[in-house]
């Protein structure tokens, strides 16, 4: 008896790793991974990138350049030529007409191969060459007596990467397709379909459906993902929704005495979304909430409220913003508004010395500050909170789904079952219109500020070419001398700070020499925090005039008087970077400016964007045509949606599918969560499981 024999390996399931399949050992599975294909299944779901039809002959005589074509003929010729470069030309003839093929590298074997009266079959793109009509480099074969039959289905063609064949990725494609016909239920029917017909077209399926990303196949997955997407992040809200959380309620009359303190009324939408906030804060479920608000419409004061509420049940606040300068000056403005109340603040930054570090984390573990203020290193290091019951996180754009989610586990981690969990605030100045904010955010609540404080001029815009800017010097110097205050924003293309912190110093240095009575103050990114924050603080108390900076100030910063911003290469810039940049002016009551400069001459794109700035000052508006004009992907940003790895889907092309989508979900989530389970599992599943940390 042999008790060594191996038991016979069980046949492979979608579900397994890519591994077993024929052919696939760690190398090829370590850059399948780069495509996000870990497991058999996902190749099912890696669709090709575009197709080519090489299912029938086309007569050389009705071939037109820029076309690709399956072309048969007899080559009539075959020379070495030497012109600019030295190649290899075949004249080929159908009985239709002539062309030529062109090899610019080429072996003795191939031309021992392509000799006259050879009968090849090629394919490529025909081009108009210096001997007429020219195929570069085709894929072609030599036939024998019996020519092999074209194709039947279109030719796929796959995302590959480095070091894998596009032969490679089809053929492991069609070892997950055969698989998934051996076990179809794995699936339901329509999605079998449609993956069978996308990896394989027949040619009666129209290429420019299938282009346009609009074939019912397509769509069917398209909407198969995005409730995945959808599904996942509403489990994640039911998942800390079921938790329990600190009730809290605004004691006594502290909410009307710090109404009563602030220097203005507060508008209608503050009052609506304070109350919405409160609401939650009183349900005893963890409070998972977006606020959208426009650049300046108040949000500070929302959160301050929300901390004011928490503080009246005896529990804390963590309010964390996306940098120091925002941090510190949300600091000095809530301090300004909460200490008359009697309530304490603490702040904590990377540049505070030890000792005053060290005071501060002692006022927050205590229990004395009942609101900390700081950037994510706050929560990074070991603070260590007295009762810590809201999170407030402030310009979420910043920060990604996935950091989001992160920073809940965080906040979930050393809670034990049945413990509190904190109550979670995010805001955000990016306006994303409302179908999209419902799928981005699907695990949250919305919130939307959507009055701005009254007495607000709207800034108006102006586009100006380069060849004008000592105009526009002369503007800012008018603007200063007048009283009033102005940035000066340089960008750049390069995602470098320290080519933009260059442009920034010579433009600082260049208009110092122009304007030479103003006082000119300069922030970039790679000054030190301290020296960044003596110019911003000098800026904000008016012993700055004119401030030159890289878009390091788009984010938060808030001085009233400054009524006039210049744009460099605004061309360059988003339209969503260019809202939030714009909306540092226009906070005070004085009429604001701003002038976008932009290099000529400009693409069609780049004056499309410009006419909307200088059209519209509503966030929302413009937040439409950015998705029109870019894409969701760009709009968002990459790191915010969680969204933008989507395989087949295109939130932009889809959008429309998405209220259903959102319906489904729901009701799925209902009636079948073994079903929702799948769905995820079909389209997350890898990634949650093999997601590099
Ligand atoms: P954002 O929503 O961009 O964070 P802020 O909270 O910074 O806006 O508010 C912008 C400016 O508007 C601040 O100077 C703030 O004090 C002021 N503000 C907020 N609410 C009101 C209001 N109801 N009436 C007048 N000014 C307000
Ligand atoms: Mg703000």
């Amino acid at each position: 008896m042999n008790r060594n024999r191996p038991a016979p390996a069980p046949p492979a399931g979608l579900g397994d790793p890519v591994q077993r399949l024929r052919g696939v050992g760690g190398a090829l599975a370590e850059r399948l991974a780069r495509l996000e294909i870990h497991r058999i299944q996902d190749l099912l779901f890696h669709l090709p990138a575009r197709y080519e039809d090489r299912t029938r002959l086309t007569p050389i005589g009705s071939l037109r350049p820029g076309t690709s074509a399956v072309i048969e003929g007899t080559i009539l010729a075959a020379d070495v030529v030497f012109g600019r470069r030295r190649s290899f030309l075949c004249r080929v003839q159908d009985g239709s007409g002539t062309l030529s093929l062109r090899l610019f590298h080429f072996s003795p074997a191939q031309r021992a191969q392509l000799k006259p009266g050879a009968r090849v079959r090629c394919y490529g793109e025909a081009r108009s060459g210096a001997t007429g009509l020219e195929l570069y480099h085709p894929e072609y074969r030599v036939l024998g007596d019996q020519a092999p039959s074209l194709p039947d289905r279109l030719t796929p063609v796959y995302p590959v990467t480095e070091g894998i064949s596009q032969q490679r990725v089809r053929s492991l494609c069609g070892q997950a397709l055969a698989m998934l016909r051996r076990q179809p239920k794995v699936f339901e029917p329509d999605i079998v379909a449609a993956l069978e017909l996308l990896h394989g077209p027949t040619p009666d399926i129209s290429l420019a459906a299938l282009e346009s990303g609009r074939h019912p196949a397509q769509q069917r997955l398209a909407i198969d993902e995005l409730l995945a997407h959808q599904l996942s992040l509403l489990q994640a809200r039911r998942r800390v929704r079921s938790q329990p959380a600190p009730v809290l309620e605004a004691r006594g009359d502290l909410l009307e005495r710090f109404r009563a303190g602030l220097p203005f009324p507060l508008t209608a939408a503050q009052n609506r979304v304070i109350g919405e906030i409160a609401t939650d804060l009183a349900a005893g479920a963890p409070m998972l909430r977006l606020l959208q608000g426009d650049v300046g419409s108040g949000k500070t004061v929302i959160a301050a409220a929300a901390a004011l509420i928490t503080a009246g049940s005896g529990a804390q606040s963590a309010l964390m913003a996306p940098t120091e300068l925002l941090a510190e000056q949300h600091a000095r403005t809530l301090i300004e508004w909460l200490q008359p109340l009697g309530l304490e603040v603490a702040l904590l930054t990377g540049r505070q010395r030890a000792a005053q570090r060290r005071a501060e984390e002692a006022r927050v573990a205590s229990g004395q500050a009942i609101l900390v203020i700081g950037t994510h290193a706050l929560f990074q290091g070991d603070v260590s909170f007295h009762d810590l019951a809201l999170v407030i996180i402030d310009e979420q754009h910043r920060f990604g789904v996935h950091q989001r989610l992160a920073l809940r586990a965080k906040g979930e981690q050393g809670s034990v079952p049945g413990e509190r969990v904190p109550h979670q605030l995010v805001m955000t100045a990016t306006p994303i219109p409302r179908t999209l904010a419902m799928s981005a955010y699907a695990d949250l609540e919305l919130s939307v500020l959507d009055e701005l404080p009254p007495g607000r001029t709207p800034v108006s815009t102006v586009v100006v070419g380069q060849e004008r800017r000592f105009d526009v010097i002369e503007r800012v110097s008018a603007a200063c001398r007048a009283g009033r205050q102005a940035y000066w924003v340089c960008t750049l293309i390069e995602e470098s700070e320290a080519l933009e912190a260059q442009a920034a110093e010579d433009t600082a240095q260049l208009l110092g020499e122009e304007l030479t009575d103003l006082r000119i103050g300069l922030v970039h990114g790679r000054l030190k925090g301290e020296e960044k924050a003596r110019v911003m603080a000098a800026f904000e108390a008016g012993e700055v005039d004119l401030l030159v900076a890289t878009t390091v100030i788009e984010v938060g910063v808030n001085v009233p008087n400054a009524s006039l911003m210049v744009i460099e290469n605004a061309e360059r810039l988003g339209l969503a970077q260019l809202h939030q940049l714009r909306g540092r002016v226009g906070r005070g009551a004085t009429e604001s400016h701003c002038v976008l400069l932009y290099q000529p001459p400009l693409s069609q794109t780049g004056r499309e964007r410009l006419k909307v700035m200088r059209e519209s000052t509503d966030g929302f508006v413009i937040a439409e045509k950015d998705l029109e004009l870019r894409g969701p992907g760009e709009l968002l940003g990459t790191r915010q949606t969680g969204l933008v790895d989507l395989r087949v889907a295109d939130l932009a092309r889809d959008r429309d599918l998405l209220p259903e989508v959102q319906a489904r979900a729901q009701a799925l989530l209902e009636r079948d969560p073994e079903q929702a389970a799948r769905i995820i599992e079909r389209w997350l599943g890898s990634r949650a499981r093999y997601a590099h940390a």
